[in-house]
């Protein structure tokens, strides 16, 4: 049997980065820049307000109290958004807003709540230090800084940040595109009355969500025939069909039992079938698939089980996906104290469903839950980690210490 280690190596030898677009900074929204960022201009711009109030010099009124407030002609008005250049006068103040410019000569800006509010005169009643309330220009960045390391993935502060420095457009990978192929004559649409043997196909909708969450783009596709001519003219037509295909994920067929079609149609098709030391998950299976036109596409052939499905793509797939991608691949593993007593098959590395608490302190603990089947939808839907217990160990105790893989960011 073939360990998860050696596996997820054979796996992620299939993908290559995607190609790098230009997109508009609102298109960017969850992927990674290539490239440095640098400003180009500084922020702020100016030195600005960075309250309502009066410009002023501060030693003007270095002697203002409330019962003796310092008088000064007020002789402009400076909203944001004035793009003259002012000077303040000796003895004078200027009315001046939230983000306006700050006028030459001035050194402080004296807030509202400390004056009379005065249009043409204002009253000042405490004295302010040099630089108050003002926002010195590049004091949060230089122009020619660096503003965003290539690799960063941009949520809303980094769109935020990129529009505030006026850039449009970043360099970023394209997303990654998977057809997710379902295959089994006893899965039925949703809305159908399933007769006796039939149950309603849920693989597709799962993988493709977890390729969309990844950041991919997918595509679901159900075969039905048991019949691999048919099987494989259709991943032609796929591959051939004109949009670009980056991966071919299946599910099912390529276990032990007689119709298995994914695993008639693709051995000795460039695709490798084996057995994955672990549980759930071992029959496995991936390659390159070359199409009737000499196009090849890689493949991976995942097991049918809904819950080997899923967790198999969130050990084998999702990482190398996301690199492809330029995105940061691994999900956060941490420790954590078991609570319960956990049986493992030996030989076998075993992924099981958890749910991890982190306490006050910081402490993470992480209770298992459901059996190990992997039909077990309905636990994995409830898990917030997969508890990863090593190949050689069969016993865990409850209160040792286990590795984790977060499901959640
Ligand atoms: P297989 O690997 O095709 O033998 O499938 C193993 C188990 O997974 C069987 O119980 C199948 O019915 C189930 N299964 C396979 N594909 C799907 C799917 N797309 N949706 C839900 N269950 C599936
Ligand atoms: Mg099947």
């Amino acid at each position: 049997m073939r360990s998860v280690a050696d596996h997820a190596r054979a796996v992620a030898d299939l993908f290559s980065p995607t190609p790098v677009e230009s997109v508009a900074i609102a298109d960017a929204l969850g992927r990674a820049v290539v490239d440095d960022v640098r400003a180009a201009v500084s922020l702020p711009g100016f030195d600005n307000s960075a309250m309502d109030g009066y410009a002023v010099r501060a030693a003007e009124i270095a002697d203002a109290t409330a019962d003796t407030p310092t008088r000064l002609t007020v002789t402009e008005d400076i909203y944001a958004g004035r793009t003259d250049r002012l000077r303040l006068d000796p003895d004078t103040a200027h009315r001046i807003m939230t983000g306006a410019p700050l006028p030459e000569g001035a050194d402080a800006v004296v807030a509202v709540e400390a004056t009379d509010g005065g249009v043409d005169e204002v009253a000042i009643a405490t004295p302010v230090a040099e630089g108050t309330s003002i926002r010195r220009a590049g004091s949060d960045i230089a122009a020619g800084d660096t503003a965003l390391t290539a690799g960063t993935v941009l949520h809303a502060s980094q769109v935020g940040l990129l529009a505030a420095l006026g850039v449009a457009q970043v360099r970023v990978h394209e997303p990654f595109h998977v057809v997710v192929l379902s295959t089994g004559s006893e899965l039925m649409a949703p809305g159908v009355d399933l007769d006796h043997g039939q149950i309603y196909e849920s693989n597709g909708a799962m993988l493709c969500a977890a390729v969309r969450e990844a950041g991919g783009r997918a595509t679901p596709v159900h075969f039905v025939p048991d019949d691999v001519e048919q099987f494989r003219a259709r991943l032609d037509t796929m591959i051939t069909g004109g949009g670009r295909v980056d991966l071919i994920l299946t599910s099912g067929g390529v276990s032990a039992g007689a119709y298995e079609v994914v695993k008639d149609a693709l051995a000795g098709h460039g695709v490798e079938f084996v057995k994955v030391a672990m549980q759930p998950g071992m029959p496995q299976g991936c390659g390159t698939y070359s199409a009737a036109d000499g196009v090849s596409v890689p493949i991976v052939t995942l097991p049918g089980n809904p819950v080997s499905a899923q967790v198999s793509f969130e050990i084998f797939v999702r990482p190398p996906m996301r690199a492809a991608m330029g995105l940061p691949a691994d999900r956060t593993r941490r420790r954590a104290r078991l609570t319960d007593d956990m049986r493992s098959p030996r030989g076998k590395e075993q992924f099981r469903r958890g749910v991890v608490a982190v306490d006050a302190e910081g402490t993470a603990s992480v209770h298992p839950i459901g059996p190990p089947s992997s039909h077990h939808l309905r636990f994995l839907a409830s898990a917030n980690a997969l508890i990863d217990i090593p190949a050689d160990t069969d016993d865990v105790a409850a209160g040792s210490t286990v590795e984790v893989i977060l499901l959640e960011p």
